[in-house]
């Protein structure tokens, strides 16, 4: 799905990621980055209707490489991981070696989208409602954002489910004779289609 189609669409939805450690002397203090990456979580069986990342700063493990060598004298907590993948050019092999990794929390920065986006596309594929259940309205950061379609993947087919202005749901299936259906019962989906209100 990303590869044939959100690729395309996806970098309207692009906002930075700045991270920073709490060890000063870590070896990855500050971790900037992009994501175009919006993944809605659900919560005691209910969905948030914001997303995270756009209204509290998040805190997490660093995880920065501090190197091969016990680092005795590092002044956060640090873990070692012994089967840390090593790529050898040479010989074109894998092999797993150790790796003192900081434990110092991290925190990330409240972010903002880089643009103001029409619509967002929202991976739910972890817990796979239905559309029913997903948030209406979400907000990401300032902007507000209403539900408008929900897709279903097969792996070698797409379903869509719409939400219609005055609260229809509706299927569209081209392999089903009908074309375009009320749903009898529900239908779980993958990744939500969310447009901006105006
Ligand atoms: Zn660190």
């Amino acid at each position: 799905m990303d590869e044939i189609v959100f690729k395309f669409v996806k970098p309207l939805q692009t906002y930075p990621l700045k991270s920073k450690c709490t060890c000063s002397v870590c070896p990855k203090l500050i971790r900037e980055t992009t994501s175009h990456e919006i993944g809605l979580i659900k919560t005691t069986s209910i969905y948030l209707n914001f997303v995270s990342a756009f209204t509290t700063p998040n805190e997490s493990l660093c995880g920065g490489n501090l190197g091969r060598d016990e680092p005795l004298d590092y002044p956060a907590d640090y873990m070692i991981d012994d089967q840390h993948p090593s790529f050898d050019p040479e010989t074109k092999l894998t092999h797993l070696e150790t790796r003192y990794i900081c434990q110092a929390t991290r925190i990330t920065q409240i972010t903002k989208l880089f643009h103001r986006a029409p619509f967002i596309i929202a991976n739910v594929e972890n817990d796979k409602p239905c559309i029913q259940e997903l948030a209406d309205p979400l907000f990401v950061g300032e902007h507000e954002y209403s539900v408008s379609a929900a897709i279903k993947n097969t792996g070698d087919h797409f379903i869509a489910m719409i939400k219609s202005n005055n609260n229809q749901y509706y299927c569209f299936n081209d392999l089903d004779s009908r074309g375009c259906y009320s749903p009898n019962g529900f239908v779980t989906v993958d990744f939500a289609i969310y447009v901006l209100k105006v």
